[in-house]
């Protein structure tokens, strides 16, 4: 089955309760239970990113991995970033995609730190020749029931994860892109609908949005479009590595169709803002949120 056939989007995918687990962060996709599925088998590209060369974070797993299969099966070629602690994971990603004959390069690495930020663009233009989109996927998400237990090395981590980086990254790769590129951002449903526990994450998925629509006017006379994905709840590592194991196995109950997205059914959203074909997009977020309301 391809992600063009149609389906009842309901009983496409696993409901909880799953398996309980937990992960430490950042967690792998490979040690999940179910398997999430990011469209390795499913996603059929048609050239719509054909020449295109991507920068895409947090590319080992999950959403950014869906990202990255859906891009390199449109014709992408891409460097792919993650943490150290994911090169099992960013190993299977690769494989596959070179396996399929496109170009996949690893180049793990923190981008809290904000000379890493410049030199895996720097190292990312090298390898592809040039960048066509920087695709800003990755992120860090701690829960913490009390702002009183709140430690700054946390909300550092957040902050400079979830918002500094997109900074750092932008400024980077703009002096590299030309007029028909795109810069694409993943914000949360968080962001609109924020749960208690998880204040400072939701804080900077909120900035993520007004990031997107500030910096896409901004960058609109040189040609560079920038838009932003806004997931609801994904079955992820993010997940087990930042709840209990009780809440991931109701994780996505409360959703209106009684289970989480998965990875795959996004891939396709970041293909069309980065696509020539979403010419006039641009400062706009697409909610994927399975009919929870983004406001
Ligand atoms: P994920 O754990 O698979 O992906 C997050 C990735 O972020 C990790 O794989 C890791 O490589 C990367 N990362 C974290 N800290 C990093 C750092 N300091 N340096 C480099 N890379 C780092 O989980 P996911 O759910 O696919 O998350 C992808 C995006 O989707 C995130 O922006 C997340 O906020 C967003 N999102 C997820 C959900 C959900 O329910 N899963 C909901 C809304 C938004
Ligand atoms: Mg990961």
């Amino acid at each position: 089955m391809s992600q063009l056939d149609k389906k009842d989007p309901i009983s496409l995918y696993p409901k909880p309760p799953f398996p309980k687990q937990e992960q430490s962060i950042p967690g792998l996709a490979s040690a999940m239970q179910p398997k999430p599925d990011h469209g390795e088998t499913s996603y059929v590209g048609s050239g719509r990113l054909k020449g295109f060369r991507g920068l895409v974070t947090g590319a080992d797993s999950g959403i950014g991995r869906a990202a990255a299969i859906s891009m390199s099966r449109e014709g992408a070629d891409l460097v792919l970033n993650y943490l150290p602690d994911e090169q099992s994971d960013a190993e299977e990603v690769r494989d596959l995609l070179e396996s399929e004959g496109r170009k996949a390069v690893l180049m793990p690495g923190d981008i809290s730190d904000e000379q890493f930020c410049f030199h895996l663009v720097g190292r990312a233009v090298e390898a592809l020749g040039g960048l066509d989109a920087l695709v800003m996927v990755a992120a860090h998400q701690e829960v913490s029931e009390d702002i009183l237990d709140m430690k700054t090395e946390s909300l550092e981590a957040t902050f400079k994860t979830n918002i500094y980086s997109l900074f750092w990254l932008s400024q980077a790769a703009i002096p590299h892109l030309e007029p028909g590129s795109s810069i694409v951002t993943t914000g949360s449903i968080q962001g609109a609908q924020p749960s208690p526990n998880k204040l400072d994450y939701a804080v900077s998925k909120g900035a993520i949005g007004v990031f997107t629509a500030a910096l896409a006017q901004q960058l609109a006379p040189k040609g560079i479009r920038v838009n932003s994905v806004a997931p609801g709840p994904v079955w992820t590592p993010l997940q087990p590595a930042s709840s209990d194991g009780e809440t991931v196995s109701q994780f996505g109950s409360q959703a209106p169709y009684g289970r989480p997205g998965q990875p795959a059914e996004l891939g396709a959203a970041y293909v069309h803002l980065i696509s020539p074909e979403s010419s006039y997009t641009s400062g706009t977020t697409i909610t994927i949120a399975g009919a929870t309301p983004a406001y």
